[in-house]
């Protein structure tokens, strides 16, 4: 299918515009005019999901590869099926096309990290790292080349009521006479020993969820995307295209539905906390937890980040950057030496513990053996 794309332009010099993260306004590479965004007051929206999931299971939409055409140099080029902004490949100015997808963005958070300072938070994620490879960080300042992606996230409301069965566990002490060995000799003692009574329990609890976020994109990994968060959804403002102009931009992969699965999961871990508060005592087991939704809603939001990819002795790495807050989520490489290293030095420290008791200056030695360690394996 073909699309038509619009981008904007200087108009001190007809350049095309990009977002700007510093000045948040369009920017002219050239002439450096900057365009600002109005800002918009209309009020962020949000929608009942149970309506939602009735209309869209009536709708299946297509994968369609996007032909798109460059309103500057008129060259075609292909996006992705879920994209709807990127640059074009052959003159680099913004192209930013229609939705496709039945729920469309209606707000979003604007890049507040420029590429340069999300490097300085990636080059101080991978300094903070254990057991990196030393060679690392330098080998990713130098080559890496970061992309800003608005990628599409479901963020839910919801009140919800849960029954739960289960056990109260409360600890209390008994004498008992036990053998105890006193200076090499056996001798019969009283002493405290904890024990555990179990009373059954049941309740309700209530609690409420506001914007539980659920990455709805398959570019980033599921595990990276979540370990974005948090997310500072107060600075949502009303979706306008001209903060996409220069970044690629991504319409939801994960439906509104399975989307709410991923939000459950996250809302259960709250609920069992409160579960067992409400239990009390020094123990809790839940037997049983039953959970009803109530007064749920949805918005589908863009949220800013910068990624990038590197390869590390024949392995892909992903990790991306929260462009709102600086955060830093990634997989990453192990030095094996490192660790090998530790561990002996590990198992020095504690055999020579007893040595060291006895010998005072045997500190002052394993303390500069471990210094030497740190600085030249690296
Ligand atoms: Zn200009
Ligand atoms: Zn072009």
């Amino acid at each position: 299918m073909r699309f038509k794309s619009i981008n904007f332009t200087c108009k001190n010099c007809g350049a095309p515009l990009r977002f700007s993260p510093i000045e948040e306004s369009l920017k002219c590479e050239f002439c450096q005019s900057i365009e600002s965004i109005d800002a918009s007051l209309e009020e962020i929206k949000e929608y009942d999901l149970s309506k939602a999931l009735i209309e869209l299971n009536r709708h299946h939409e297509k994968e369609i590869n996007k032909e798109v055409k460059c309103s500057k140099c008129a060259a075609t080029f292909t996006m992705t099926p879920y994209s709807f902004s990127s640059n074009c490949p052959y003159c680099g100015t913004p192209a930013i096309i229609d939705f496709v997808k039945e729920v469309t963005p209606e707000s979003l958070l604007p890049f507040q990290l420029s590429q340069k300072e999300a490097k300085e938070a990636f080059r101080k994620w991978v300094g903070s790292l254990w057991f990196a490879p030393s060679k690392l960080a330098k080998f990713l300042i130098d080559d890496e080349k970061l992309k800003g992606y608005y990628l599409p996230y479901w963020t839910y409301d919801a009140k919800t009521v849960s029954d739960y069965q289960g056990q109260r566990g409360d600890i209390y002490y008994v004498t008992v006479e036990r053998n105890i060995i006193v200076n090499g000799r056996e001798v019969r003692q009283r002493v405290q020993e904890p024990r555990i009574r179990w009373t059954p329990v049941w309740g309700r609890v209530y609690n409420e969820f506001d914007d539980i976020t659920i990455g709805a994109s398959k570019t980033l990994s599921y595990t990276i995307l979540d370990n974005l968060a948090p997310w500072y959804t107060e600075k949502l403002v009303p979706f306008n295209k001209k903060y996409l102009a220069g970044f690629t931009s991504e319409e939801y992969t994960i439906g509104l539905d399975n989307g709410f699965e991923l939000a459950k999961v996250k809302m259960n871990r709250v609920i069992r906390q409160s579960v067992r508060q409400d239990i009390g005592g020094d123990q809790q087991q839940i037997t049983s937890l039953k959970t009803s939704y109530y007064d749920t809603s949805y918005k589908n939001v863009l949220f800013p980040i910068w990624t990038a990819q590197f390869r590390w002795k024949n392995r892909t790495y992903n990790y991306a950057i929260n462009a709102q807050t600086g955060k830093v989520s990634g997989e990453r490489p192990y030095s094996w030496i490192k660790i090998a290293l530790v561990a002996i030095t590990l198992s020095i420290a504690i055999g020579g513990a007893i040595y060291i008791d006895e010998h005072p200056q045997a500190i002052e030695k394993a303390s500069k053996f471990l210094h030497l360690l740190s600085v030249n394996f690296s």
